[in-house]
């Protein structure tokens, strides 16, 4: 893991994806035949935890205990050393014997609520499981001839056995920007977030525009300021569903806000606010998700 991943949840997978030998006939059989093989538990927005906190990984001997529907268990790739498969399945809740098993071998908990404390790497795959599984969820049929589709390769696409159209795990690119004007920065904050919650704004790529076009119709649509110089930052997965977060840094021209119906309140921060936020002393503000793209963008400016 490299050390900019330390810092942003989310990335840094260990595991080699096997992009070439996934696509060799009877390559998933053999690594589902594995004796050796990991099968990650998800249900919904919720993972299969150890008391621990880390991953609950079942062995193969427990899948025929469970009833696993479409897409059945989904190749997540090889550990570098060992060259152990992982998978990741998704058991039907209903079905009360598996879950007898499942609910033996650890804690069913929200994504979203171990994103702070699940290890970073778990944390990886566990954000690619996710937006995988509700990728295949919501592909079922075919978007050209609405036909079914099925699983290929392990669950890295669907085909669509009519009219032979392939599908592939959509990302949705979007982007999240600090924007500042001189010693300030801008955070919003939505209606119905916690008391207390802002962050940096942020929105879809629309077709037709450029990640830069995105960050100044964005802020321009929300708060109406208008922004000149737009820098990269970072990215960030973010499996909810399947988001690409773009972070940038945005320099504002003008400095009047107007909302519109999006947000609730957006205001301008100094630099010393934002360093109180970040520590949790700031008394109407809380503190960010710090490995989050906001946090990483606001700790990165505050410094
Ligand atoms: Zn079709």
């Amino acid at each position: 893991m490299d050390n900019e991943s330390a810092f942003i949840a989310l990335t840094g997978d260990p595991l080699d994806r096997c992009d070439a030998l996934r696509k060799q006939a009877g390559s998933i059989e053999a690594f589902r035949a594995a004796p050796d093989g990991l099968y990650l538990v998800l249900q919904g927005d919720e993972i299969l935890l150890q008391p621990d906190g880390t991953l609950t990984l079942v062995h193969a001997g427990i899948l025929p205990m469970l009833e696993i529907p479409d897409p059945g268990p989904v190749f997540l790739g090889v550990e570098q050393q060992s060259r152990r498969p992982w998978f990741v399945i998704a058991p039907n809740a209903g079905h009360a014997a598996g879950q007898e098993i499942l609910q033996s071998l650890g804690e069913f908990s929200s994504l979203r609520q171990v994103l702070a404390t699940l290890p970073a790497e778990d944390l990886a795959i566990a954000g690619r499981s996710f937006s995988l599984l509700q990728w295949h969820a919501t592909h079922q049929f075919c978007a050209g001839c609405g036909g079914n589709t099925n699983v290929q390769g392990g669950g890295e696409k669907r085909l669509c056995p009519a009219c032979a159209r392939e599908h592939f795990p959509r990302v949705d690119p979007a982007v999240i920007m600090l924007v500042t004007h001189q010693d300030q920065c801008l955070l919003g904050r939505n209606a119905n977030w916690p008391a207390g919650q802002y962050s940096t704004l942020a929105g879809f790529v629309e077709p037709g525009e450029s990640i830069e076009e995105a960050c100044r119709r964005e802020i321009r649509e929300e708060v109406a300021v208008d922004i000149g110089k737009v820098t990269y930052a970072f990215s960030q997965p973010w499996p909810f569903p399947h988001s690409m977060m773009i972070a940038l840094n945005a320099e504002a021209l003008s400095t009047d806000i107007v909302l519109e119906d999006e947000l609730e309140d957006a205001r301008w921060f100094s630099r010393a606010e934002i360093q109180q936020i970040l520590t949790g002393d700031h008394p109407n503000v809380l503190p960010p998700y710090p490995r989050a793209a906001s946090g990483v963008l606001l700790r990165n400016w505050a410094k």
